[in-house]
């Protein structure tokens, strides 16, 4: 089971999420944003207060989480993230504020989750430009990449997972 955290800014967009997840998972109970991680020079929010508060979440969940956020995320060396997540850890946590709306949103929502629940359950990038694992910093890359993992992510996220994903 793979809990999905809404917070406030994309509390809206977790349920069909949850529905279009081809992994077993369920929403929590919405939480706020992290006002702390508000950054007012860059007018955005550090990732790593994110992936912090997911982790500490998977611990009272006794499961790995999620965090979907419709704030815009930066982390060290990027301008912005899609997403974040602690490879092999317990959290990550994604961000809707570049992905759209409609459809395409919804299309590139389950790709960037699909790929930060990959590193949380221990997948690392892929070079194949197809596989969900693939590192996308524009919605090009992202919208050119499949929403599943290629044969080899796929064979290993199986293996984690048995240890992993309770
Ligand atoms: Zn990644
Ligand atoms: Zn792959």
């Amino acid at each position: 089971m793979i809990v999905i955290l809404p917070y406030e800014s994309a509390v809206e967009q977790v349920d069909a999420l949850v529905e279009d997840l081809p992994m077993e998972c369920r929403p929590a109970e919405p939480v706020s944003d992290i006002k702390q991680m508000y950054n007012d020079k860059r007018d955005q929010y550090n990732t790593r207060g994110y992936v912090r508060h997911c982790s500490r979440a998977a611990r009272t969940e006794g499961h790995l989480v999620l965090g979907v956020t419709g704030v815009d995320l930066f982390s060290a060396g990027h301008d912005f993230v899609f997403g974040s997540a602690q490879v092999g850890g317990h959290g990550g946590v994604i961000s809707i504020y570049r992905l759209g709306e409609g459809e395409e949103l919804r299309e590139r929502m389950l790709k960037e989750a699909i790929h930060e629940i990959g590193h949380i359950v221990g997948l690392t990038h892929c070079d194949d430009s197809s596989c969900v694992m693939f590192f996308s910093n524009t919605l090009v890359e992202t919208d050119n990449k499949s929403d599943g993992y290629c044969a080899e992510c796929q064979k290993e996220y199986e293996e984690l997972k048995l240890e992993r994903i309770n």
